[in-house]
């Protein structure tokens, strides 16, 4: 009787072996990220992907019984990060509060955003509002990790309670932390997003494909979040197969870029392609202009390109917006002794303004304007860069 109790303790109704309790733990802490990932972010939050309303509500359901999260506050307080990005209303920047507070008190920091009415109110529309949501869901949404909690215990004994607290900490960790934190601090670029977005790695395996958050900061609508060829997003493949079993629909991805033969001079269909690829287009201004040309002239001083600190290199990137007042007296100084490189930064500020312009026409004007000088500037890179920025265009629809 009593070894009969104890082993009920230890391992519960189902006496699971190891191999059984880590295959579980995976499976129930990937669902709950799948749940963030697809349902939460691409589906709720961006509109980029619809789910047949089982799966849908599946997604809720368990984010509710393995998070607590309400659907509402998670989409408010994560439209308003992309809103505010990096500034002091962003809710977890960590150019504002610091990396070590977002990476390990995210959660706190969500905490606060969502219990914040205003926010709810301004940026969580359009989310489920039904009997279930209101009843239920929202209303006690501390009663589904309680749940969870009786469940695993019954299941699986002292382990299950183990399991649980797992479970409890991999959203706040992975989530509210990893991506939060690092997602703005660590990693590549491929687009040049006026944030610091990045990506953490080229395959998206372990937290759904949030791993790619520079590509996502770039189309925040698209329901794919790897966009070059080698990079991997397995919340994609989800997407992919619960797609061609008509139980999800594809609502946007990014669109591609296409270069046309023999275009001159930019037009609309220039204007347009660069408007929605101007992140790329500065990557590309970053890596075929201003690489190169530090590179020259460091040569002709005969100087290596590492003699330039890597975060004066980064700041070459992004126009310098994330240095302070002496990485700026540091950059100047650089700059003083390399007037070409002074002179591409330059017109990198010009193409910037050019694109900022809102009446299309004075816009275009501005573009071509910009070609037409970048082309009659002697300087190389600076012309192919030119004359490949006039070939941009969007691939036809369908
Ligand atoms: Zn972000
Ligand atoms: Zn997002």
């Amino acid at each position: 009787m009593i070894d009969s109790i104890l082993s009920f303790l230890a391992h519960g109704l189902l006496q699971a072996s190891a191999p059984v309790l880590i295959v579980y733990v995976l499976v129930v802490t990937q669902l709950t990220i799948f749940s963030v990932t697809l349902y939460l972010h691409r589906s709720q939050a961006h509109r980029g992907v619809d789910f047949h309303p089982l799966i849908a509500h599946f997604f809720r359901f368990w984010t509710w019984l393995t998070t607590a999260m309400v659907t509402r506050q998670w989409v408010a307080v994560h439209r308003k990060h992309h809103a505010k990005v990096e500034t002091a209303e962003d809710p977890h920047s960590p150019m504002v509060h610091g990396i070590k507070r977002v990476f390990w008190q995210g959660v706190e920091l969500y905490r606060v955003a969502a219990n914040d009415k205003s926010i709810e109110e301004k940026y969580g529309r359009g989310t489920p509002d039904d009997w279930i949501e209101r009843h239920v869901y929202s209303r006690f949404p501390e009663a589904g990790p309680t749940l969870l909690a009786l469940a695993s215990i019954l299941l699986f004994g002292f382990w299950g309670l183990a399991i649980w607290a797992i479970q409890m900490l991999w959203i706040p960790f992975w989530a509210a932390g990893f991506v939060n934190g690092l997602g703005h601090y660590w990693g590549y670029r491929n687009f040049e997003s006026s944030d610091t977005s990045t990506n953490l790695s080229p395959w998206g395996l372990w937290i759904g494909g949030e791993e790619l958050h520079n590509n996502h900061h770039a189309f925040p609508s698209s329901a794919k979040f790897a966009l070059r060829k080698f990079e991997v997003d397995i919340g994609w493949v989800v997407i992919r197969l619960l797609a061609s079993m008509r139980l999800a629909k594809v609502l946007r991805v990014a669109p591609a870029l296409d270069l046309r033969p023999n275009v001159h001079l930019p037009d609309s269909e220039t204007l347009k392609a660069v408007l929605t690829h101007r992140f790329r287009a500065l990557t590309d201004y970053y890596r075929q202009v201003i690489i190169p040309t530090l590179r020259d002239e460091a040569a002709q001083a005969s100087e290596r390109v590492r003699a330039v600190p890597s975060r004066l290199r980064r700041a070459l990137a992004d126009g310098g917006r994330w240095l302070d007042g002496e990485g700026r007296a540091r950059l100047q100084a650089m700059m003083e002794r390399r007037p070409t490189l002074q002179t591409v930064l330059d017109y990198r500020a010009r193409l910037l303004a050019a694109l900022d312009q809102r009446v299309p026409e004075q816009a275009l004007h501005n573009l071509q304007q910009w070609v037409r000088e970048a082309e009659a500037s002697g300087i190389a890179v600076l012309q192919q860069y030119a004359a490949r920025l006039s070939a941009y265009a969007l691939p036809a629809a369908g």
